[in-house]
């Protein structure tokens, strides 16, 4: 059994919705080539998609390609076969390769490459770097036949309600009484037509993000056992977790920068990186921020952070970082491609049990421009 292509994009959004994309990304993210109205046999995660990778996706007769960067970032003006950018289009379209992008989006979801980067340096206490926005949070409330009850909870459950911090499956429940009368036309789970019921029931109430309210009401309806379900949904003031670029959190202790530069390297499996800063100031609580950071750095150092991690720092960005006495490991861009194993993984579990003919591999192409010596 093999996957629709937008199924297997559903699972993509469900990690990193594409309204978390940043202001202007929002264009270059998405499907960007190809179709998803297709069976979807083989999957290749990649951070880029250069030429390489697409003949990669050739070689292993690969479907659809889900890529961190954008293959198209500009508007293009022309498709031009005997120029880089349309070849390789071209190459997608003859071997009907489709390329899906999830970008700031994936930057930004909870659980999605900033998390990974932090979980990579082995960071306790993650929390959002630079918040920009709240999740706003519903309330749900449904009555449901006593021994229905844990059925419901637990649909309701698994489509992301109920979320208290690390606690899951947090709802409260009252016993009572419901009363209804089936009327002509009904076909009804409990009683008769036209005689008055009055059935235990439990008013279950639980807590559920916006974003995903309609996922968890339609999970509510298909595991309860009634033809007209009885629920409520009421607005909360309180708001939800910050949700937002970059991640700071703590070293399992304090150590030099030297010492925690070296760490970083391991941990990336990179040749060589850059540091700014002394080498002997000790380090303890870290911020990171994948890709390019340059424009988050003035702003960090006001985040109570002793040294960022980021990649593409500038000249004049580190200096800046230097007066400011923030201390900067630049492992590249390019560490971003531990999206590709973690994305890869997510995928394969999350369609294992439904599709299994579904293959997701991470791309083995190595797309860092950069060598040292
Ligand atoms: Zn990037």
């Amino acid at each position: 059994m093999y996957a629709h292509g937008q199924t297997v994009i559903q699972l993509v959004e469900k990690l990193a919705p594409k309204k978390l994309a940043m202001e202007g990304d929002e264009q270059r993210i998405g499907l960007q080539v190809g179709t998803l109205q297709k069976e979807v046999r083989r999957v290749l995660v990649a951070l880029d998609v250069l030429e390489p990778v697409v003949d990669e996706a050739i070689a292993k007769n690969v479907d659809l390609i889900i890529a961190h960067h954008a293959v198209i970032f500009r508007p293009i003006r022309h498709l031009r076969t005997d120029l880089p950018q349309g070849r390789l289009l071209d190459k997608c379209i003859k071997h009907d390769i489709a390329v899906y992008v999830a970008h700031t989006n994936l930057d930004v979801a909870a659980g999605g490459l900033n998390d990974w980067l932090a979980e990579e340096l082995g960071l306790a206490q993650t929390e959002v770097l630079f918040p920009l926005s709240r999740e706003k949070l519903k309330k749900i409330v449904v009555f449901i036949p006593t021994e229905h009850v844990d059925a419901v909870m637990n649909a309701m459950a698994e489509a992301g309600a109920g979320w208290i911090g690390n606690y899951s499956h947090c709802t409260f429940q009252i016993p009572g009484t419901g009363t209804f009368m089936p009327r002509e036309g009904t076909n009804p789970f409990i009683g008769q037509q036209g005689a008055l019921e009055r059935v235990a029931e439990v008013r279950l109430e639980t807590i559920v993000p916006a974003s995903i309210q309609s996922r968890v009401i339609r999970a509510m309806l298909d595991a309860h056992p009634y033809e007209e379900v009885a629920y409520d949904v009421y607005p909360l003031e309180q708001e939800g977790a910050p949700q937002g670029l970059g991640r700071k959190g703590v070293l399992p202790e304090p150590m030099t920068l030297a010492a925690f530069a070296r760490r970083v390297k391991e941990r990336f499996g990179l040749s060589g990186l850059r540091f700014v800063g002394s080498a002997e100031r000790m380090v303890h609580k870290v911020g990171i921020i994948g890709g390019d950071g340059n424009s988050f750095i003035p702003q960090a150092a006001a985040k109570g952070i002793d040294v960022l991690v980021t990649g593409d720092v500038y000249y004049h960005t580190a200096h800046e970082a230097m007066a400011l006495g923030l201390a900067l490991v630049d492992p590249g861009h390019h560490v971003e491609q531990v999206m590709k194993r973690r994305l890869a993984s997510y995928l394969s579990e999350a369609l294992a049990k439904e599709y299994p003919g579904t293959e997701v591999f991470a791309s083995e192409i190595c797309t860092d421009p950069f060598s040292f010596l």
